[in-house]
């Protein structure tokens, strides 16, 4: 299913208008319009009563300018959008927002279910549980045992959902979830639930006007099942068909390459997706090898000029670890999208000029196992270039100042 928007109704008001509107209430006060997602209400569900809203003032996350990194690799305008620093740590909360206010609205309506659900690879479940939580809602989550991280397992376990840890991958829990909301056990929170890209699309809508309602020349986008990367596309159409922006930014999609049935199909040509088993990748959250929104996701691409690059794990070890020196704290999926940046810089593909936006989907806090491995150089097969592992010592001050000498000579 897709969500429809009355675009001719929205053209009452102008471009200009609108950008107005928006910014008069960008991180306001007056609830709900703080936050970024409802502060755009009309473009994401303009039915929604105020009193239906369970918001987390979600959105209006950073756009932090890059500057050391971008130098680094020699790019004037590097940006990088830090959607991790949400209220559950992950973009995952910009639709989980408008999901779960939908359900309150329908429960209003006579819905009957007995829980909402969700298949994750960790990020989803966490944002449910806690939107659910704060709606007094009962929430399942299903996830692939031992394939997330401790973090993300503790977030839906404290929010008191019930956690179902299954002996499979995500798209195995994918199976049994929509079987269960086939059968009308539970309402699906997946994001072939249009509902959620909805909520997801606002990241275009901001990225354009942090920039002051300019388009950036690229966005990249560390992708698995592929919804964020078509609800990324629905605001960038909705910008322009509004009159808001005139042109579209370049979309690349970044794929693990231990989890990349879109990068085969696309380089080889194809324009259907197969699936493919994933193999493990530290990139935990796109370790998908039968993405649900792949067609939506195709669409994107033609319409965005796009294209698909992908990242091995040392590469997106040493993509983390280079960013971190700059002050970033990048999660294993943004690593993806750095290092996949990294890349197209080196072939040209991006040029020294361009103004370009990497999407961070996830806060690093959520991933300090794959930290602490690299630090410790415990990740097999990957050399850790830049490990910079604790010194211990015993509180003897000489041995405190040759150690800062040692470093800092
Ligand atoms: C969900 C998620 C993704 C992938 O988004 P898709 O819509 O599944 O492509 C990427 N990174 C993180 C951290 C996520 O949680």
């Amino acid at each position: 299913m897709q969500v429809v928007h009355d675009v001719e109704a929205l053209k009452h008001r102008s471009g200009a208008s609108w950008m107005r509107l928006f910014d008069e209430r960008y991180r306001q006060n007056t609830w709900p319009y703080g936050s970024g997602v409802w502060g755009k209400r009309e473009w994401v569900m303009p039915q929604m009563p105020d009193d239906c809203i369970v918001s987390m003032y979600e959105g209006g996350t950073n756009l932090f300018w890059a500057d050391r990194y971008g130098q680094k690799l020699g790019l004037s305008e590097l940006w990088v959008k830090l959607c991790g620093n949400s209220h559950s740590g992950s973009f995952k909360d910009l639709g989980m927002t408008v999901l779960v206010s939908v359900v309150r609205m329908a429960i209003r309506e006579g819905l009957k279910v007995k829980a909402i659900a969700c298949a994750s690879t960790g990020d989803t479940s966490a944002s449910l549980a806690a939107y659910g939580a704060a709606a007094g809602l009962p929430v399942v989550v299903l996830l692939p045992r031992g394939k997330i991280s401790t973090a993300q397992l503790v977030q839906p376990l404290a929010h008191g959902a019930l956690v179902l840890g299954l002996d499979t991958d995500f798209d195995g829990c994918m199976e049994i979830v929509q079987r269960l909301a086939e059968e009308g056990m539970v309402y699906l929170a997946n994001s072939m639930n249009p509902l959620r890209l909805e909520g997801q699309k606002t990241v275009a809508m901001e990225i354009v006007q942090q920039f002051d309602w300019q388009v950036p020349d690229w966005v990249i986008l560390p992708s698995g099942n592929l919804g964020n990367a078509s609800a990324l596309y629905a605001g960038f159409k909705m910008l322009r068909e509004l009159g808001v922006i005139a042109r579209f930014p370049r979309l690349v999609v970044a794929q693990a390459e231990n989890a990349n049935p879109l990068y085969r199909a696309w380089t080889a040509g194809k324009r259907d997706v197969a699936p493919i088993q994933a193999k493990p990748t530290l990139a935990t959250a796109i370790q998908i090898g039968n993405p649900v929104s792949a067609p939506r996701a195709i669409q994107a691409l033609e319409a965005m000029n796009g294209l698909v690059e992908q990242a091995s794990e040392e590469e997106l070890c040493e993509a983390a670890a280079r960013a971190d020196r700059t002050g970033m704290y990048t999660c294993p999926h943004t690593a993806v999208g750095l290092a996949v940046l990294e890349k197209l810089v080196q072939r040209k593909v991006i040029q020294a000029s361009d103004r370009v936006v990497c999407v961070s989907t996830a806060a690093g806090l959520k991933f300090t196992e794959f930290k602490v491995r690299y630090h410790d150089r415990q990740i097999e097969g990957v050399s850790g270039q830049q490990a910079n592992p604790a010194v211990y010592l015993p509180a003897d001050f000489g041995q405190v100042v040759d150690a800062i000498a040692k470093r800092f000579n």
